[in-house]
């Protein structure tokens, strides 16, 4: 039995599984997906502290190194359930199960899909949630974001590094990102603003081909023949499996306060996954450090 089970490689999870190790715990963390979390998908980030400009690639390999030599272990499985046992608790994951004496949940969030026809079918094949995976798909061509907040800005801002021209679609008249990063896109001479306008439809067969745009002033409509559309609208939390565990808001986010305790003594949460108002790489590593220090405390106690 390890003495703490982490659900979730990204900036929370690694960063409490650095604190942990430095205080002499055992400790194995469970990823689904690939170690780094959602800020793979960021071709740059400027707010790191100490760090002007890095890719959130190398961002998370440096942080995944670093937690790789003081010892953490990692498994590759993405965790269906969790439980209480005698003396910790039991992740179940397929046919593999793993026990820790205390549990920190660092589950992060996901990409929101538009919820249109067939955009499920698309993705792949024209739809994308990525800009930095799959930008490069549409070198030289023309291709469109969807979304008003810093990722889309973001993922606007790299793809006109790349593409010929990039449509940005967005419902209100106003970005909801921050004013350093509208600027830019504002600035930016291949970035065309569709603004005040929603995504009708998705057109194409087996892929791609155009979006029908929807004015949301004079409800009239527009066709934009692309390739390729990246949606940038926010992520939403897949906590479910832990709610057993650890209450939820009616969003699906962990309610837990700045010291990341839940209901169930020997659980915390930590980063996106918990309700707050701000998220980001500085309070993900934020939270990663006081609930690893909390469940550190907690079993120096039992
Ligand atoms: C495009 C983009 C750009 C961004 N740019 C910036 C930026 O410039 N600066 C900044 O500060 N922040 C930025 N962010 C936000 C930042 O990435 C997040 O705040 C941060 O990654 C949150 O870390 P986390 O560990 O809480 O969650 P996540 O990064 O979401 O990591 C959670 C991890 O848990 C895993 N997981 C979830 N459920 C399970 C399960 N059941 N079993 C196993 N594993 C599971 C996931 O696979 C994932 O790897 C950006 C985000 C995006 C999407």
């Amino acid at each position: 039995m390890y003495d703490i089970l982490i659900v979730g490689g990204g900036p929370a999870g690694l960063t409490a599984a650095i604190y942990a190790r430095r205080a002499g715990k055992s400790v194995l963390v469970v990823e689904g997906s690939g170690l780094g979390g959602q800020i793979l998908s960021s071709p740059l980030v400027e707010n790191w502290p100490g760090q002007a400009a890095v890719s959130g690639a190398d961002w998370s390999e440096a942080l995944s190194r670093q937690a790789a030599d003081l010892g953490v272990e990692t498994a590759f499985r993405q965790v269906k359930a969790a439980e209480p046992i005698e003396g910790g608790f039991m992740l179940t994951a397929g046919r593999k199960s793993f026990e820790g004496r205390a549990l920190i949940l660092c589950t992060g969030a996901k990409h929101r899909h538009l919820g249109l026809p067939r955009e499920e079918e698309l993705v792949g094949r024209g739809v994308s949630y990525c800009a930095t995976c799959d930008g490069a798909f549409y070198a030289g061509g023309e291709t469109a974001v969807a979304g008003g907040g810093d990722s889309a800005l973001q993922s606007a801002l790299y793809l006109s590094g790349i593409c010929k021209t990039v449509y940005l679609i967005h419902r209100r008249e106003e970005f909801r990102g921050s004013e350093i990063l509208a600027r830019r896109v504002r600035e930016r001479e291949n970035i065309v603003l569709k603004l005040s306008r929603t995504i009708q439809a998705l057109e194409g067969e087996d892929k791609l081909t155009g979006l029908v745009l929807r004015d949301v002033t004079t409800g009239g409509t527009e066709r934009l023949a692309v390739p390729g559309l990246f949606v940038a609208v926010g992520q939403a939390p897949e906590n479910t499996p832990f709610a057993p565990l650890a209450e939820l808001d009616e969003s699906g986010y962990f309610i837990a306060g700045e010291d990341c305790r839940t209901r169930t003594p020997g659980v915390f949460v930590a980063g996106d996954c918990r309700a707050k108002s701000l998220r980001q790489l500085t309070t993900a590593a934020a939270d990663g450090s006081v609930a690893a220090t909390a469940a550190c405390q907690w079993l120096d106690g039992q």
